[in-house]
């Protein structure tokens, strides 16, 4: 059971306290307005990406780039997560990041049961939750809990979390290690 705090008792600090009993040692801040939003990014998603239209949280079912940079303008502040794994092949991914989407879902629901009712979470990678998606955002078999990428949501993840530090690259193999990224946005 979780209990309900008012936001005033709660400031960064203890936000952190709770990223870290959720488990979460690998996270930064970063200010809404170093986020970089590019049509460019949303472009990739259009064309070259196989899973454009099959994905609930993907384009053609995730907001306009400018509907985006107005989502983000919204907020001051937004806790970006970090993950790095190496997987055998590419199908492997998929369990570990379901997982990840699902533990990180919990937080968000902590964050927004502190006070921070604005507090929305973007999954690390493509939503997964489901053995199979029916790529319609109003099919979604659980609404509650799915959540876009940065990437779905035409942010330029490169040049973001660059610009705090956090490594990140163009892989060419599978045997490279992947970072991955969630974003936590919170006021
Ligand atoms: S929760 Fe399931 S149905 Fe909804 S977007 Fe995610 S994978 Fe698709």
């Amino acid at each position: 059971m979780i209990r309900a705090v008012n936001k005033r008792e709660m400031g960064r600090k203890e936000l952190e306290k709770m990223f870290k009993r959720h488990g979460y040692d690998d996270f930064k801040w970063i200010d809404s307005k170093s986020i970089v939003v590019s049509q460019w990014a949303r472009m990739k998603c259009m064309f070259g990406c196989k899973n454009y239209g099959k994905c609930g949280t993907c384009p053609p079912n995730t907001p306009s780039v400018s509907e985006v940079k107005e989502f983000v303008r919204g907020y001051k502040t937004c806790a970006v997560f970090h993950f790095a794994k190496k997987v055998a092949k590419p199908g492997d991914r998929f369990a570990w990041t379901r997982k990840v989407n699902s533990n990180l879902s919990k937080l968000e629901r902590e964050v927004f049961l502190s006070g921070y009712y604005k507090a929305f979470l973007l999954f690390m990678d493509s939503c997964n939750l489901c053995e199979s998606c029916p790529g319609i955002r109003q099919s979604c078999k659980n609404p509650k809990m799915s959540r876009p990428t940065p990437e779905s949501m035409a942010m330029d993840v490169f040049a973001t979390v660059r610009k705090i530090g956090y490594p990140i690259d163009v892989l060419y193999d599978y045997s490279q290690e992947m970072n991955r990224y969630a974003f936590l946005f919170i006021e």
